[in-house]
């Protein structure tokens, strides 16, 4: 099928039978805080099926991470997922933190070992009295309470420390176990290797829901230092369309429209209909993929119900 038939068939449908959520990451500064807000304002009428709020490495993003997840509660609609890691706190204190969410209305963690508080790709290490991987983590939630959506990490490409598939997909199964619900996947730009990882993970037996994280390209140069370290390959492809583009940022964020546009499109053509977008915290390119996916803003009154 075409580009131009994919995008004629979308008009039809509408958006019918696609769920998507967001993910935002704490901010900083309150230049950041007032862009973030923007984008959850712009975002929200799209009726995510929740938004994922990023826990720093170590653990550095506690408290915002929980100040941006309460305000989420409190003054929006939206479903909340809080991101939660092992890294750097015992299993008493991180168990506080789920109690606290729950408390406070939460009612979905998205459970992680994390990476070390000196960043991706140093040794880890885990805490003496912590939860040492995600799937102690998942167990260690589920007996805090059993209220909870618990979703986990899934690698298309392998876990970049995964010695081999057969580690990787048991580690999926022990957190699936454990308790977890669903799982959301590490970016990828070759959706080949998506209905790949797929296949294995049905083959052993793993029937939760797997969706796939979508990144819409914001800085080409980031993204590939960035997909070195968690171990997402760039297509030659991919680099191609970036390529010459370093001084023209209009041209370069069409572009990342289109590619992101085009993955999606052709996923649900694989029958995909969830979607995680990694967000940036900007919601230009977002909306637009999800404009293009068919779904359209709610009307007032349905969003505030
Ligand atoms: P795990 O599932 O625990 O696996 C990590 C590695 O350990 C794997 O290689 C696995 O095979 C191996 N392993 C697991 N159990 C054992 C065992 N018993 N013995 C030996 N080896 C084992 N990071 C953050 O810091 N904050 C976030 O908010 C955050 N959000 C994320 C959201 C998503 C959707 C994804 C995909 C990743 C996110 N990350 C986040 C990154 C994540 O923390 C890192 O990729 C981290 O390196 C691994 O975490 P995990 O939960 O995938 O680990």
């Amino acid at each position: 099928m075409s580009s131009i038939d994919k995008f004629r068939r979308f008009e039809l449908d509408e958006g019918a039978g696609v769920s998507v959520s967001f993910e935002f990451f704490p901010p900083k500064s309150e230049k950041m805080e007032a862009s973030l807000w923007a984008a959850v304002q712009r975002l929200e009428p799209l009726s995510p099926s929740f938004v994922s709020v990023t826990y720093g490495a170590g653990g550095s993003t506690r408290e915002r991470t929980h100040r941006t997840v309460e305000r989420l509660i409190k003054e929006t609609g939206l479903a909340p997922a809080a991101h939660l890691t092992c890294v750097g706190a015992s299993r008493e204190e991180v168990d506080a933190v789920v109690r606290d969410y729950h408390e406070l209305g939460v009612r979905h963690i998205v459970a992680l070992r994390g990476d070390p508080l000196e960043g991706l790709g140093a040794i880890y290490n885990p805490h003496p009295q912590g939860y040492a991987y995600g799937s102690d983590l998942v167990a260690g939630i589920r007996r805090v309470s059993e209220d909870f959506e618990v979703s986990v990490s899934a690698y298309p490409e392998r876990h970049p420390e995964s010695p081999d598939w057969a580690s990787e997909i048991d580690n999926l199964k022990r957190k699936v176990d454990a308790g977890a619900t669903r799982a959301i996947t590490q970016y990828f730009f070759d959706n080949n290797l998506f209905e790949t990882f797929l296949e294995k993970v049905r083959a052993a037996g793993i029937s939760i829901p797997v969706v796939p994280g979508i990144l819409p390209i914001v800085n080409f140069e980031t993204t590939m230092v960035f997909s070195a370290k968690c171990g997402t390959s760039i297509p030659h492809w991919l680099a191609r369309r970036f390529a010459g583009l370093d001084q023209d940022a209009e041209t370069r964020k069409l572009v990342a429209s289109a590619v992101a546009c085009e993955q999606v499109l052709d996923l649900v053509d694989r029958g995909i209909t969830d979607f995680h977008f990694y967000t940036m915290n900007r919601a230009d390119l977002t909306f637009a993929i999800c404009h293009m996916l068919g779904l359209r803003p709610a009307p007032l009154e349905q969003q505030a119900a």
